[in-house]
């Protein structure tokens, strides 16, 4: 594909040849798109064109373009699987499971396995740690959704926010969001977790939550008190206070109901789409986002320059 963005419709009709989806992902998990052998690590075969899969010279081993893949053991074809992803991490508010059942030709109980395995790629496992501005803030999900200022007494707050389920996100300005579910608000959960995403130094805003009362001992930490405004110049959580609210939206719209347990997969998946929305230098097209989803398919994360290479590299 060489146009920088391109439609679902584009999509189906390029991943409707099977040529184009074993190329497209043997590009983005071998280097130049050579197969490499699962068996034996050699890059000698013949390709078995009826059987779409390659045979290896030296060991004799059979293996396809899924091989320790996601994709692996699946019955479902590669197109069904590339578009699925697609679907997944372009469309900003998220996907049901029925748009994609109906999309590709699935079940709506396969577009939901579909979509619960693709997520999993998507979670963030890089362990660099998060540097410059952060905005650190947790949010309450789940139940009916009260818009409430922070004004309200905690004990207000803690009413409201009965049978919701906790979750924290920490946000890089310029870069990329983290999220977790948290059993509680405790102190030492919450600074636990920055100091474990957040390089030392860095510059820490938050509101006038407790729980963070003390991160300036590693941190340049800035506070701003909700009580009182919401922006002093730089220091706010907007940042996150909008990628809560496309979280929100997604929850509320597309997945109509999402157990506590299987929200941390929904977090990873709007934090893919946020971080990847662009780089510092320009916003990112969707074929862009989906090579980054799809490099992380076979374990093989690559960077953004890696990507864009490849993906003109491999001309699709
Ligand atoms: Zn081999």
């Amino acid at each position: 594909m060489s146009e920088q963005n391109r439609t679902l419709t584009e999509a189906i009709r390029f991943f409707a040849d099977r040529q184009h989806c074993i190329d497209t992902v043997a590009a983005m998990r071998w280097i130049g798109g050579k197969p490499v052998c699962p068996n034996c690590g050699k890059m000698d075969h013949y390709w078995l064109a009826t059987q779409a899969r390659w045979k290896c010279k030296a060991c004799a081993k059979q293996f396809s373009v899924k091989v320790g893949t996601v994709f692996e053991d699946s019955p479902l074809s590669l197109d069904k699987w590339l578009i699925a992803l697609w679907m997944l991490v372009n469309c900003k508010n998220g996907i049901s499971s029925y748009e994609v059942a109906s999309t590709v030709g699935v079940t709506q109980k396969s577009a939901w396995f579909m979509l619960q395995r693709l997520r999993k790629v998507l979670q963030d496992s890089s362990n660099t740690k998060l540097d410059g501005t952060i905005e650190v803030d947790e949010s309450f999900i789940g139940g009916k959704s009260r818009n409430m200022h922070r004004k309200r007494s905690n004990k207000v707050m803690a009413r409201a926010n009965k049978g919701k389920t906790v979750v924290i996100g920490l946000l890089e300005r310029g870069g990329q969001v983290r999220t977790a579910v948290i059993p509680d608000r405790q102190k030492p959960l919450v600074q636990g977790i920055v100091r474990e995403n957040v390089e030392t130094g860095a510059e820490v805003i938050t509101d006038e939550f407790g729980g963070y009362l003390g991160l300036d001992t590693d941190y340049a930490h800035n506070v701003i008190n909700h009580a009182v405004q919401y922006v002093q110049g730089h220091v706010h959580t907007n940042g996150l206070e909008n990628f809560w609210s496309l979280v929100k939206r997604s929850l509320g719209g597309t997945y109509v109901s999402v157990a506590p347990f299987h929200l941390f997969r929904y977090l990873d998946e709007q934090a893919f789409r946020w971080t990847w929305r662009s780089t510092k230098k320009r916003k990112l097209s969707n074929m862009e986002r989906f090579a980054i989803a799809l490099s992380q398919i076979a374990g093989k994360r690559l960077t953004f320059a890696e990507v864009t290479g490849q993906v003109s590299g491999a001309g699709v």
